[in-house]
């Protein structure tokens, strides 16, 4: 069974609630924003991104992102910051008032690309001729 499961919500505050996440879930991925695809040959270079491992491809609130799912290199076992004092002002001006413990932030998005597979779907449904080539 999950945490979150277990945890009574009045135990938890937001001093606390990173105490809970022992898997630190905000430190193992990165994502970046990227160019909305909108052409076939941007859905193609997506598709070579997304061939690779731990990639992912989502879109939350109108913007695209790439999201590489590795976990920091300074993440210790039970979750704590390697780097704390020195850690980058990304991992200071994050917020646990509605995070990654909460729910799985795939859940929230607009669109979310586990794979391959999944986003050569959305662009055969998208492009009535996909896979004509050249693009
Ligand atoms: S901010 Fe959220 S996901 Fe990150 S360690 Fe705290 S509870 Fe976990
Ligand atoms: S530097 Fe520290 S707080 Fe930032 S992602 Fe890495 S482990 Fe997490």
């Amino acid at each position: 069974m999950s945490a979150r499961k277990t945890i009574p919500v009045e135990s938890m505050t937001a001093e606390t609630k990173c105490g809970y996440c022992t898997n630190s879930i905000c430190c193992t991925y990165i994502s970046q924003e990227i160019d909305t695809p909108r052409a076939k040959v941007d859905f193609d270079f997506l598709l070579w991104q997304i061939s690779h491992r731990d990639i992912k491809i989502y879109k939350d609130e109108g913007s695209w992102y790439l999201m590489a799912e590795n976990a920091c290199n300074h993440l210790q076992p039970g979750g704590r910051c390697g780097i704390y004092a020195d850690r980058p002002q990304i991992c200071r001006d994050y917020s646990n008032d509605f995070c990654e413990f909460d729910e799985s932030a795939e859940n929230g998005f607009e669109l979310y690309f586990e794979g391959y597979q999944e986003l050569l779907a959305y662009c055969k449904k998208r492009f009535k001729r996909w896979g004509q080539r050249p693009y």
